[in-house]
């Protein structure tokens, strides 16, 4: 790990070295877009785009687009980007990452790239950590690009209950008089905020669109464009601290818990062997025709029969009620399988015996053993739809990042994300003085020590910030300043809008925050508060009005320069960390906060024996080191060999974590196939694929695939019952070809004739309801049965992954099992997608009310332009009226 340190900072000179000249002659156009007007200026970004359309590329217009985007910056928020700021925007183009201290203006350096990217007009997108700075950084940069003759939109989560997926254009022509903040934020619909040539968003809104689109039942309804180009701010924190759990969208399961309390009572009244038997060996059981028979009766009583037959297409879900109420009541033991346990039914280990808390067994069998211990039937929740961040960024055609930390993560970058890190230089040399580790014998000693100095500190008028490994340590804090009458704000990244106006008044003189680690990233610390905004004109309509505001802000930056001269004199922000975190970075982070822009400032960590990384991974070797230094209780130590002995341990841990993610990836990488090949399919039905064609030649090999199981060689002569039993589930019976007849013909004339009806059968029918109905009921056939069998597939994989992680006390490495049988799932979901197409294509029925029910679809939208009325039955086949269903 370190070795791999000292490569990087020696081939990270020679690559500053070479975007030198790429920064120079940058430079060298400075003086001629400075002489450009407004209007040219804007025009600038017309002639690039036309040299891109003549065969230029990227690379070659860079410096024309950065000179504009610098002086379009200069002209309109009054920012010029610096040169190492143009570094950073190249090492940005380049697809890598960009490693710039906080405080360094990666906010600006983002607009050259974006700029530059979104000439070619496939749209790119900028990740925040937190919805606040995916509207307050598209908002500052907005003037820029809007001054460039682009858009630039944001896109965010709820913020209250009348904005479903929120989005703003950033528009100066439009005014929002109720919103001072950000009055030329206009309301537009995701899918423009995705139109726009810019958009900024977290990376839960952008992961979730996605997923959300891969749902769609129309193109219409797709709100991404292709992911061509992203940068992710903080990227440390998106790709590695939250890339340990992935995106999930999920629905409760539509259920009638009732059902399965009826279905338990009705099977205790059927009798072994003579209603159902049981083959012990492969835990099976099945009802016989009398238990058939019975419960189709009971069900008729109880007015749950959809059809006569059990077995009808109609009755598909109470045959799944009655499985699992069969395999619940005479396959699953109490004490044995599963215990029951303050009115929980809890499953036990087959291998260990341990009690698996809050696992659940899947499809409805949970339930079912709920029903039969007349505990109460939970509802499930059920996965639709899920990606890990590594994957989502991973479909970018482009990907980059910028953050104030990722050297000590170059490794995993590389690995996984085949991201580069470049460390940028800063601005202006940094002076922060970093001291060394105090480390004590306890947390108690220590937290008062950390009180003591904060109180020194507070004292002379030093802001200081403190940074806290959790909101439970925040608190502890903040109760050891209150009783020592220390004004302070507590901080701990719940609400980021109100965080961030404090944060950035944490370095006024005095000022005392605590904080964890990732409350108000993203937002500067000012020496001296935050420097009074210049009211505008236009903002106040009433004269009087505006000149008291005005006279105020006046008095107020007369103010600002001599605060912020004094807390310069006391030295900076001072930066107290009250414990080592699991990895460096996370302590770099909270150091970064002083010392920005070549400011004074200073920091020190407290350390104690009794801290997490200290206690897991160093314990030994500090304590020794400490009785060898000659320990006492109070006096705390400081060595540079101790500090080093829990850097040491840090990066054990951070290989460990590293370990467990990649872990994830690699599990993550088998469904990811899948994923690709499931959505990739859907894209094209959406897009219009000839599904008749496929659909038809699914028909054929399943008619195949049963006519040669029915005339299998093994047999001592065609089973022809069943072949009519199963070729009931798919067609209605043929006339000509039926149980008297099927003798008469030849395996492959059966076949043949087969088919030739199932091709005249449709034919008819898309001359009966028309071309245009039948290609929106093969569309949605299709559609329902992927997603439906994908997410089954999902519940699948994720119980396989589970079962595979036994094989490790076997010997045999679980990612290998997984990758095997998954691939058999896969298959098996391939072929229960023909099977499901095949099974529902001719029974859906677009003109009569009722049509034979099968499961539900979980979807529900409007396809466009479709004429299907509200009332009738949706054409998907799931039986409801077409505006309860895929019309809703
Ligand atoms: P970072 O994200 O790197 O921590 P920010 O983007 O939040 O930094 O910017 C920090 C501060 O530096 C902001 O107040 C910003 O206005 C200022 N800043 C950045 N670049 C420039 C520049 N070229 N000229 C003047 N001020 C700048
Ligand atoms: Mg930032």
């Amino acid at each position: 790990m370190l070795k791999w340190l000292g490569s990087l900072t020696d081939s990270n000179e020679k690559e500053l070295k070479r975007l030198e000249p790429i920064v120079d002659e940058t430079n060298s156009l400075e003086p001629e877009v400075q002489k450009l007007s407004d209007a040219e200026l804007r025009a600038k970004t017309d002639e690039l785009k036309a040299r891109l359309k003549n065969g230029e590329t990227l690379d070659d217009i860079l410096p024309a687009a950065f000179a504009a985007c610098r002086e379009a910056a200069r002209r309109t928020i009054g920012e010029r980007h610096f040169d190492v700021q143009l570094i950073g925007g190249i090492v940005l183009h380049q697809g890598k990452i960009a490693e710039m201290k906080t405080g360094e203006g990666k906010t600006l350096v983002a607009t050259l790239s974006l700029y530059l990217n979104a000439l070619s007009g496939d749209g790119c997108h900028l990740v925040t950590v937190n919805d606040y700075l995916a509207r307050r950084d598209a908002y500052w940069m907005g003037p820029i690009y809007h001054a460039l003759g682009l858009t630039v939109a944001s896109i965010y989560p709820q913020q209250n209950p009348d904005e479903h997926l929120p989005a703003r254009l950033y528009d100066p022509d439009y005014t929002d008089e109720k919103d001072t903040r950000w009055p030329h934020f206009k309301p537009v619909s995701r899918q423009q905020a995705y139109q726009a040539d810019i958009t900024y968003g977290t990376n839960n809104e952008f992961g979730f669109d996605y997923l959300r689109d891969n749902m769609a039942i129309d193109l219409s309804q797709y709100v991404q464009r292709p992911l061509n180009y992203a940068i992710v701010d903080e990227v440390d924190n998106i790709l590695i601290d939250e890339a340990r759990t992935p995106l999930i969208i999920s629905g409760a399961a539509e259920e009638a818990t009732e059902k399965y309390n009826t279905f338990a009572r009705l099977i205790t009244q059927l009798k072994k062997d003579e209603d159902y038997t049981i083959e012990e060996k492969e835990r099976q059981t099945y009802l016989t025709e009398s238990g058939m028979t019975k419960m189709e009766k009971w069900l008729r009583r109880d007015g749950l029969l959809k059809a006569p037959s059990l077995y009808d297409p109609a009755n598909y879900i109470l045959t799944q009620y009655l499985e699992n109420a069969l395999k619940a009541s005479v396959l699953f033991k109490r004490d044995r399988d599963y215990v029951v346990k303050d009115g929980n039914v809890i499953i036990v280990d087959e291998f260990t015996g341990r009690l698996m808390l809050g696992r659940r067994y899947s499809e409805g069998l949970h339930q079912a053993i709920e029903a039969k211990e007349r505990v109460k039937v939970q509802r499930e929740s059920v996965t639709l739809a899920t990606i890990t961040f590594q994957n989502y960024f991973r479909l970018y055609k482009k990907l980059a990042g910028m953050t104030g930390t990722a050297a000590t993560e170059a490794e995993e970058f590389h690995k996984i994300y085949k991201l580069e890190v470049v460390i940028i230089p800063t601005n202006k040399p940094m002076v922060r003085v970093d001291n060394p580790d105090q480390i004590y014998k306890d947390e108690e000693t220590k937290f008062k020590a950390v009180a003591r100095e904060i109180e020194t500190f507070h004292q002379q008028g030093r802001p200081v910030l403190i940074g806290t490994v959790s909101i439970e340590k925040s608190e502890k804090l903040g109760d050891l300043l209150k009783r020592k009458g220390i004004p302070h704000q507590l901080l701990n990244a719940k609400n980021h809008e109100k965080e961030a106006a404090i944060i950035a008044q944490a370095g006024h003189t005095g000022a005392v925050t605590v904080a964890t680690n990732m409350a108000g990233r993203g937002v500067d610390i000012i020496l001296g508060g935050k420097k009074p905004e210049e009211p505008k004109r236009e903002d106040f309509p009433d004269e009087q009005e505006w000149q008291k505001e005005h006279q105020k802000w006046q008095k107020e930056s007369r103010e600002w320069p001599k605060e912020h001269d004094k807390v310069i004199e006391l030295g900076g922000l001072h930066v107290i960390g009250t414990e080592r975190h699991e990895a460096r970075r996370i302590d770099n982070q909270l150091r970064g906060r002083s010392g920005r822009q070549g400011d004074p400032g200073s920091s020190r960590f407290y350390v104690s024996l009794e801290d997490d990384v200290v206690h897991r991974f160093g314990g030994d070797r500090v304590k020794g080191f400490m009785e060898w230094a000659g320990f006492d209780e109070n006096t705390p130590i400081e060595h540079s060999m101790v500090s080093k002995s829990i850097e040491n341990a840090q990066v054990k841990v951070e290989g460990y974590h590293f370990d467990v993610r990649k872990h994830l990836v690699d599990y993550d990488d088998v469904v990811n196939r899948h994923r690709e090949v499931i959505y990739d399919e859907r894209r094209k039905i959406l897009e219009g694929a000839d599904l008749k064609v496929n659909i038809l030649s699914m028909v054929r090999e399943e008619i195949e695939k049963l006519v040669a199981s029915s005339c299998s060689r093994d047999l001592i002569e065609p089973d022809f019952t069943s072949l009519t039993e199963e070729l009931a589930t798919i067609l209605p019976p043929s006339p000509e070809l039926n149980l008297d007849t099927f003798s008469r013909f030849k395996p492959d004339q059966i076949t043949e004739k087969l088919i030739e009806y199932a091709e005249h059968l449709y034919e008819q029918r898309e001359a009966e309801i028309g071309a245009e109905n039948i290609r929106l009921m093969e569309r949605l056939v299709m559609l329902r049965s992927l997603d439906n069998l994908w997410k089954d597939h999902l519940t699948a994989m994720d119980h396989l992954r589970q079962q595979a992680s036994l094989y490790a006390m076997k010997q045999v490495d679980p990612i290998v099992v997984y990758k095997k049988e998954g691939h058999a799932l896969f298959q098996s979901l391939t072929a229960s997608i023909q099977h499901d197409v095949v099974h529902t294509i001719f029974k859906v029925r677009i003109d009569k009310k009722e049509a034979p029910a099968q499961r539900q679809p979980q979807r529900a939208a409007v396809p466009s332009g479709k004429k299907v009325g509200r009332n009738q039955p949706c054409p998907c086949g799931s039986g409801k009226k077409y505006k309860h269903c895929c019309g809703r």
